[in-house]
This record gives structure tokens, C-alpha cells and sequence, in this order.
């Protein structure tokens, strides 16, 4: 009942955030945060519509895939490590959000060259510069930008962040816009379209959806508190 109440609640803000900004409520979608979480939390959730689901650890994510409906869709939203990389491409994970590196994305082209696939990625961008972050930074991104179009079985669907937290959800806006800013960058750069722009999590998904994101990933809000 909880679970429900709370997603229904975030489509809403979903919604009035995409109004506000003049864009469409298809534009953007949901992907809940189902880590630490058990599967019948994540069956309370798809039982009100929810398909789309993001684990942060590989490991967790294969455990519990095999457990709910085929017609979810999960996303590997944390770091890969590059020895995992084929497991990850082996269990069904439809979009690797979390790829850090020149090296990982090259790891990734590689094995689902194998596979004989092509496999869609993000590209995580440390947008603000925090030392401890995983991601590119925006330089090393422009640089390594050709090498990264150049890989065969990778498709690049767009960029993720995850800025450091914040007090307000609107100190979250600099950082949203300046990852969408570089999307557009590329984008003219070419040749990818580009079209995923993945940003905003519990706290501030309104303002991301403002400013363009068309994945938030959406944990605490709809599933409650974690534990550790
Ligand atoms: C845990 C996590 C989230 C969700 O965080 P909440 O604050 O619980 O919404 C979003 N993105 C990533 C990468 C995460 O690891």
C-alpha cells in the first residue's frame, strides 16, 4: 500500500515537473531504485505498473532478476568492474548506466563483440569536480570523445550523474544543467543523438526533469528508507 501511495506520488511530481518545463510526461521515465530492497517490495511496485528497475551492484541485480516478471526492464546503475563485465552482458541487464572509463566502455564493446551484440551504455559524468567520483570529467570526455564513438559494439545512449547531495533540491540545478549542456555539446558534435539524460534521485528528480533528465532514478522516495 505504502509503495503504491509513494509511486504514485512521484509520477505526479513526474508529471507537474514536465508541465512546468513544457515537456511531455512520456519524455521522461521512472526507473526505480530497488536496491537493498526485497523482491516482494519490488512486486508491490510492479503490481502498480512498474517496469523499469535499477540495482547498483551487479551481484544483487542478478539475484533478484530471475526472481520477478520478464517484462521488467533493470538497469545496472552503479560502477561495473571491468572482470564482470561479461556476466553483466550475460544476464540480461538492458542498459549499463555507470560506464566510468575509456577502459570499461572499450571492456564492454569488447565482450559484446563476442556475444555478437551490441550493448547500450551511459556514460557517468563527474559533473561537479568531486574528487572522490567515478566518471569522466567533462574534459577527459571531450577528449576521449572520438575514441569512445569509435568503439563497434557499444551504443552511447547518453550521459548520467550523480552530483554530490545537497541541502535543497534546487542547489541539484547547476549540476543537471551542466550535464545537459554537455549532451548537447556532443550532440553537435556528432555523429550520436544522444537522446538519455540520466539525473535526479529522490530528492531532487523534479528539478532534474526541469532541466531535462529523461531517466530519474528514484529509491528511498518509493521504497523507503535503507538500511545499510
Ligand atoms: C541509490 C541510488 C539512487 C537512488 O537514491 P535515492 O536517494 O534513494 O533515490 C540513484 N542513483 C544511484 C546511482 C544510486 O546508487
Amino acid at each position: 500500500m505504502y509503495i503504491r501511495e509513494q509511486l504514485n506520488e512521484i509520477r505526479a511530481g513526474i508529471a507537474a515537473a514536465a508541465a512546468r518545463a513544457g515537456r511531455s510526461v512520456e519524455s521522461v521515465r521512472l526507473l526505480a531504485v530497488s536496491k537493498t530492497f526485497p523482491v516482494g517490495d519490488i512486486m508491490q511496485a510492479y503490481e502498480d505498473g512498474q517496469r523499469l528497475f535499477g540495482e547498483n551492484r551487479l551481484q544483487e541485480a542478478m539475484e533478484k532478476m530471475p526472481q520477478m516478471p520478464p517484462d521488467c526492464e533493470w538497469h545496472l546503475i552503479g560502477p561495473l568492474q571491468r572482470n564482470k563485465v561479461r556476466k553483466a552482458l550475460e544476464c540480461g541487464i538492458a542498459l549499463l548506466q555507470a560506464v566510468d572509463s575509456l577502459k570499461t566502455a572499450a571492456a564492454v564493446s569488447r565482450v559484446a563483440g563476442e556475444l555478437g551484440k551490441s550493448m547500450p551504455i551511459l556514460l557517468e559524468v563527474n559533473i561537479d569536480g568531486e574528487p572522490s567520483k567515478h566518471g569522466f570529467s567533462p574534459e577527459e570526455l571531450r577528449e576521449q570523445w572520438e575514441a569512445l564513438v569509435a568503439l563497434p559494439s557499444t551504443e552511447i545512449r547518453g550521459l548520467m550523474c550523480i552530483p554530490a547531495p545537497t541541502e535543497s533540491p534546487e542547489d541539484s540545478r547547476p549540476a543537471f544543467a551542466a550535464l545537459r549542456a554537455l549532451a548537447q555539446e556532443l550532440r553537435e558534435r556528432g555523429p550520436l543523438p544522444l537522446p538519455e539524460l540520466s539525473m535526479g534521485m529522490s530528492h531532487d528528480y523534479a528539478v532534474a526533469v526541469e532541466e531535462g533528465a529523461t531517466i530519474v532514478r528514484v529509491g528511498s522516495a518509493i521504497f523507503g528508507r535503507r538500511g545499510q
